[in-house]
């Protein structure tokens, strides 16, 4: 997909700090964290949002968090939890249109989700 950074990534034309890569998923360090740990997990394939999954996107989005599942063991902040949000649309003001996961930790989060 042109002009999407996340695509860029994927390719390699924008530099990121890969934390797991796989033939399908790609995660990397958010370049302005929101705390301690902020990992993005992307599938490989474009889809701008949540709202455009397809049926036959089940078994990518599953793996996406059995990824997360995996990234939290090899970076040692299983045992202390952590948050995933994904940003749908308008009022969630999702800024990068290719759907994205953010892993958020390392420190005690606020217990309010919707600020
Ligand atoms: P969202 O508001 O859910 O669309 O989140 C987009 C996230 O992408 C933000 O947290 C940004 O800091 C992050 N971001 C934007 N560009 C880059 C980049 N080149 N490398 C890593 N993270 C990025
Ligand atoms: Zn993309």
């Amino acid at each position: 997909m042109e002009d999407c950074i996340f695509c860029k990534i994927v390719e390699g034309k924008i530099p990121s700090e890969k934390v797991y890569e796989d033939d399908e998923v790609l995660a990397f360090k958010d370049i302005n964290p929101a705390a301690p740990i902020h990992i993005l997990v992307i599938p490989k394939k474009h889809i701008s949002m949540l709202t455009d999954l397809k049926e036959s996107d089940e078994l990518l989005i599953g793996k996406i968090y059995t990824t997360i599942n995996k990234i939290a063991k090899e970076q040692g902040f299983e045992e202390q939890g952590f948050r995933v949000i994904a940003n749908c649309g308008k009022d969630s003001g999702q800024e990068v249109m290719h759907i994205h996961f953010h892993i958020l930790g390392g420190k005690k989060l606020g217990a309010k989700i919707v600020g």
